[in-house]
């Protein structure tokens, strides 16, 4: 089953407040869209072009040939700046010299930083630039995960959108889902993740393995039979340690198992540093041992 994501669309404030400046004629030429979700963020930023393009009287109808464009990435007149990590002087530079050319097919040409979490200062006062300029054509839209990053003078230019949080309709979703809690806890509600965990069949074997790591791991004569676990699933680690992550976030807030809450934030940052270990290649083994010894020895400390 695929997730209907115009329908979940539909709950959040960002596209709700393009929308009806869309429907007021009342169209900003400058925004920031905010939010803590890249994928979600993304997902609105494509209805938003579509919102700008569509040629039927229901917008966005998802179904007209301008639609589909947004949808394939191909319409002339929406260009992208940047890539996933960066945007630089040079893309700053592109970005102003585009502000200059006609649009291609219709009016509008719409030009957009989709991570512009990571702009230097120098490059941010190049583009605030460019956006004091701009001409009646075109329209910027940055994308960020945190309003911060951005420079004042740049955010005032700008007209927020902030996306919200969707927990309560991803619940919905999730309704008949017994796991439901378990997947919204290790997805952080990120939409991409919930749907991914929720077909996910060994997500269940994954959750549970964590909570026995605090609930039911008395001594090092069990490190064996836990490494194993991970030895058995070696294609999944870095998946298993975020979830055990996310298990020992929830229980420094909820008390759920008999682990001593004073040793889970040391468990923590050995968890956090063995995903980095195991980003740069290390021996995993050596990784997965010193984080189960990590676990056993703060308990021990508690006694
Ligand atoms: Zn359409």
């Amino acid at each position: 089953m695929k997730w209907n994501y115009e329908k979940l669309l539909k709950e959040c404030t960002a596209y709700n407040n393009f929308l009806r400046d869309y429907n007021n004629n009342n169209l900003s030429q400058c925004y920031l869209l905010i939010g803590e979700d890249g994928f979600l963020r993304n997902k609105i930023l494509q209805a938003m072009l579509k919102i700008l393009f569509c040629t039927s009287s229901d917008k966005p109808c998802n179904k007209c040939l301008e639609c589909t464009k947004i949808e394939n990435n191909n319409n002339l007149d929406v260009m992208y700046f940047g890539t996933e990590t960066s945007f630089n002087k040079d893309d700053a530079n592109r970005l102003r010299e585009e502000c200059c050319i006609r649009p291609l097919t219709g009016d509008l040409k719409v030009l957009i930083v989709p991570n512009a979490d990571k702009m230097e200062e120098l490059t941010q006062n190049k583009l605030l630039k460019t956006l004091e300029e701009l001409p009646s054509s075109v329209m910027v839209i940055l994308s960020v995960s945190a309003e911060v990053e951005v420079l004042p003078t740049i955010r005032s230019r700008m007209r927020k959108l902030y996306v919200n949080n969707i927990d309560k309709e991803l619940r919905e979703i999730l309704k008949d889902n017994p796991l439901r809690e378990e997947i919204l806890l290790c997805s952080n509600g990120h939409i991409e993740e919930v749907e991914r965990l929720s077909k996910d069949t060994k997500f269940v074997n994954y959750y549970d393995f964590a909570l026995s790591l605090l609930n039911d791991f008395p001594s090092s004569r069990e490190l064996g039979g836990k490494g194993k676990f991970f030895v058995q699933n070696k294609n999944d680690i870095e998946q298993i340690l975020k979830i055990l992550m996310y298990v020992i976030y929830d229980n420094m807030k909820n008390n759920k198992t008999t682990y001593p809450t004073v040793a889970l934030p040391n468990c923590i940052r050995a968890v956090g540093k063995g995903l980095v270990s195991l980003s740069k290649y290390a021996n995993t083994n050596a990784v997965i041992d010193g984080i189960l010894l990590t676990i056993l020895e703060e308990k021990s400390k508690c006694k």
